[in-house]
């Protein structure tokens, strides 16, 4: 390429739209990318003739706005699964988002005990609401579920044997196996029973010597059917119970209240396991509890105690946002006749067909306005799933919509994927799931639909 037909640095820099990037980006970031941009067209020696400045700065510009976006962005999530881990699972309620605002933007009281004026308990913040809505001794939190298993784990049975039920060692997603988790935590697994039954002499007769734990794990992303047995809680808390061990199930996704009153199926809370005779219990609470991500520890006030002095607590605490929420998410449970408008996770899983039809049928008219043969629109009954692991067999009657291409059997695919791929290249990108040959926009999730349509603004564009 003719380097002297390249425009120079200075005379790029005083273009309107590369005055304008630097008001927003700054010169020197600006000055890097003009540099940057102008090295990469000489470089290129078989390239097209150089462009117009207006046309080099308007490149350049888009660049800088394209790397300027954060990488964390909204998206609306049409996926059919309310609490998607890939997504970011539970969307906060706004009390949550205040109080969580409010102590990102100033000191606070994180481990500062007001009254006595010295050092307080990180976890205070919560405990006596988790003790309120469980009725749980004591309770802490860290960071995730799985710190908390790690953190009981680890304090509870270190090199000593956990017995566990074989139909109980789970994988959920994201590295997260049972067994795994049991080494790094220095502790040795005992299996127990078969993969399909385990019965009450199998977890007897593991107990020895070696022993210091004895764990139930709810199986919240699978279910074992047919020729099946297994040990509930109280059982296996009364055999540990009678050889003077400790007993701990992990829940998983935790659920406070008995879910059948939003007409949703059946999930045991953290009070009725504690209940059945549960020492300690560990679950999420960014599951069905709708917070922040965090794991909760409840149980036993001295086993719960030994915990906190374990110094891995410290490397496993939550921060001062988290805490904000979680407070606040919990406080809610306490008035639970209004949960289901309070709590956004509640209000999504309960929605009926009824409530969602209106919201499909508008997106539907909208995306039909914007797409041509060989798409057609229409909207169709479909289930969505609660997501997260938990009661993967149960799926919650949703709507959704549905588009399809007419074309031929060998690009009909191929149309629905590229439309997908459009909707996901929105600024605000839109994710559908592909079912058969067809894309569903599920609109469970989709409370506000002006939310979608503002979304598919800029759409009419983006179509061949
Ligand atoms: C989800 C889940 C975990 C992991 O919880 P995170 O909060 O994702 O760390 C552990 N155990 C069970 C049974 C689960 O369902």
């Amino acid at each position: 390429m003719d380097r002297s037909a390249l425009p120079s640095v200075d005379r790029l820099l005083n273009t309107a739209a590369l005055r304008r990037a630097q008001e927003r980006h700054g010169r020197a970031r600006v000055t890097d990318a003009v540099r940057a941009h102008l090295a990469r067209l000489r470089a290129d020696v078989d390239g097209a003739a150089p462009s117009e400045l207006d046309v080099l700065a308007s490149a350049i510009e888009s660049a800088l706005e394209a790397a300027a976006r954060p990488s964390l962005r909204k998206v609306i999530n049409l996926t059919g699964t309310v609490l998607h881990t890939n997504l970011g699972r539970a969307v906060l309620p706004q009390a949550a988002i205040l109080a969580l605002t409010a102590a990102a933007a100033s000191p606070c009281n994180v481990e500062f005990d007001l009254d006595r004026g010295e050092r307080g308990e990180r976890d205070a913040h919560a405990e006596d609401l988790v003790r309120a809505l469980t009725g749980a001794q004591a309770a802490l939190v860290v960071n995730n579920n799985a710190a908390a298993v790690l953190l009981m784990l680890n304090t509870i049975a270190q090199r000593r044997e956990v017995v566990v039920s074989r139909g109980e060692l789970v994988e959920i997603g994201g590295q997260f196996r049972i067994p795994d988790i049991m080494a790094r935590a220095g502790c040795r697994l005992r299996e127990v029973g078969t993969t399909n039954r385990t019965h009450a002499h199998d977890y007897r007769d593991a107990i020895t010597v070696r022993t210091g734990l004895l764990l139930k794990v709810h199986t919240s992303n699978y279910e074992v059917r047919g020729f099946t047995s297994s040990v509930n809680v109280e059982d296996v808390a009364r055999i540990a119970h009678a050889h003077d061990r400790t007993m701990a199930v992990d829940l998983g996704s935790g659920t406070l209240l008995d879910m059948r009153e939003w007409g949703l199926p059946y999930e045991p809370t953290v009070r009725a396991t504690l209940d059945a005779g549960a020492d300690l219990v560990t679950f999420s609470g960014d599951k069905l509890l709708g917070g922040p991500q965090c794991g909760i520890v409840a149980g036993r006030a001295d086993l719960v105690e030994r915990m906190r002095r374990n110094p891995l607590k410290r490397a496993l605490r939550v921060d001062k946002l988290t805490l904000a929420a979680l407070a606040e998410v919990l406080r809610l449970h306490l008035d639970p006749e209004r949960l289901s408008q309070t709590l956004p996770t509640l209000r999504m899983l309960a929605r009926t067909r009824e409530q969602i039809a209106p919201v499909a049928r508008r997106l539907a008219d909208a995306l039909a306005a914007r797409l041509a043969p060989p798409y057609v629109v229409d909207v169709v009954e479909c289930r969505s799933q609660i997501g997260s692991g938990a009661l993967p067999v149960d799926v919650l009657p949703s709507v959704a919509v549905r588009i399809v291409s007419t074309a031929s059997r060998r690009q009909r695919d191929r149309d629905v994927t590229r439309l997908h791929v459009l909707l996901r290249g929105l600024d605000v990108p839109i994710l559908g799931r592909i079912e058969g040959h067809a894309l569903l926009l599920d609109c469970r999730c989709l409370e506000d639909v002006d939310d979608a349509l503002a979304a598919l603004e800029g759409f009419t564009r983006a179509i061949p």
